[in-house]
């Protein structure tokens, strides 16, 4: 497989799968790699592997995306397909939106936040760190160099309804309003001024920290809950920002289906999941037809990032769908895999 991408997408809305490498407790199990991607933009589910009539199923089960990046790809070819041509978009007073979506465990923090040893992470090699690496860097090119603008980082996280900032330790809890023109405001949400990579570094750790404090399990809350991470771009003569990146690591899909559990509190945030990533899929779709109609106030997600969704053409959105290769993850990785494909489908 080359490492080359092809051209790279411009598109206003692309849509993109990567598959994890099994790991060694699903090897160990002898769970079976069902996926295979035999080129860079097709992807198909052998669910019947062991069954004699297969090629009914490879019919039914294949399916085509923009990208898709097998267990081989690394973070860094996967950042330069999706979020690194995003953003020029910011640089052009757009707002631009990567979300990874998909069930827990199948690598969208990995992805995003950067790679898991044992249970440190590197959040280095994450989409969050390489996007303000060449945020920076183009802030000091020739053609920014002079203009004086300034870069700053959020980072919170919506978990119910309720939104938390993950750089306010101790004060985290933020109130949303919307005024009469329908422009929404995270009321207090912390915008960090950032002078380098290390800075930023630093408060990804801060809010990574903050995720899971308090979690028996990391997974345990942070797989309930959908993290954005933004930098925002102003300008010395303009009040307000001129350009965004959002980042958002979603909530397992899976989740949504917790509405029949036994325990109320679970419940309840099943629904909340289930609605947000509805809302979501709506709000790409409305962007991608260009549609006045927004639905934005399904959630508190879609309400949150409003400016991702509207714009027109200045606004540019990635979704990367993540899915475990083992067949008995072959339920939520089809349900993945449907959601992704009706994002895009017009
Ligand atoms: P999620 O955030 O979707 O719940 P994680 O990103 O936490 O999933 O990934 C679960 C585990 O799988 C982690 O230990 C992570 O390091 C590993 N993992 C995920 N994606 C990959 C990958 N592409 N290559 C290697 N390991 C991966
Ligand atoms: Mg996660």
């Amino acid at each position: 497989r080359s490492l080359s991408p092809r051209p790279l997408c411009v598109q206003q809305i692309t849509v993109c799968v990567r598959k994890r490498p099994l790991n060694r407790r699903e090897m160990n199990a002898k769970n079976v790699d069902i996926i295979s991607i035999p080129n860079r933009d097709s992807l198909i589910v052998h669910e019947l592997r062991h069954k004699v009539d297969l090629t009914k199923f490879l019919e039914h089960h294949k399916f085509r995306f923009d990208y898709t990046f097998d267990e081989d790809c690394s973070n860094t070819l996967v950042y330069e397909c999706t979020a690194r041509p995003l953003i020029q978009t910011m640089f052009e007073g757009g707002n631009a939106t990567c979300f990874a979506y998909g069930q827990t465990g199948a690598g969208k923090t990995h992805t995003m936040g950067g790679e898991f040893y044992g249970k440190q992470q590197d959040c280095s090699t994450g989409i969050y760190a390489m996007a303000t690496r060449d945020v920076f860097a183009e802030l000091a090119s020739p053609s920014y160099r002079e203009l004086g603008a300034k870069i700053t980082c959020s980072y919170f996280e919506i978990y119910g309804s309720k939104v938390y900032d993950l750089l306010a330790p101790g004060k985290p809890l933020l109130r949303v309003l919307e005024d009469g023109r329908q422009q929404v405001q995270v009321v207090g949400l912390t915008e960090m001024p950032v002078s380098d990579v290390q800075d930023v570094l630093h408060l990804i750790e801060l809010g990574n920290r903050e995720r899971t404090s308090g979690q028996t399990s990391a997974n345990a809350k942070s797989s309930r809950s959908h993290a954005v991470f933004q930098i925002g771009l102003h300008k010395p003569d303009m009040w307000g920002t001129f350009g965004k990146c959002s980042f958002v690591d979603l909530a397992g899909n899976e989740r949504g289906a917790d509405t029949n559990s036994a325990d109320r509190q679970t419940r309840i945030e099943g629904a909340e999941i289930n609605k947000s990533l509805l809302a979501l899929k709506e709000c790409i779709r409305a962007l991608s037809r260009q549609s006045s109609h927004l639905p934005f106030r399904g959630s508190k997600l879609t309400q949150v990032l409003r400016d991702s969704f509207i714009g027109g053409e200045h606004n540019k959105t990635c979704m990367i769908a993540m899915i475990s290769p083992g067949l008995t993850s072959v339920e939520h990785t089809l349900n993945t895999l449907r959601y992704a494909d009706r994002v895009k489908e017009l």
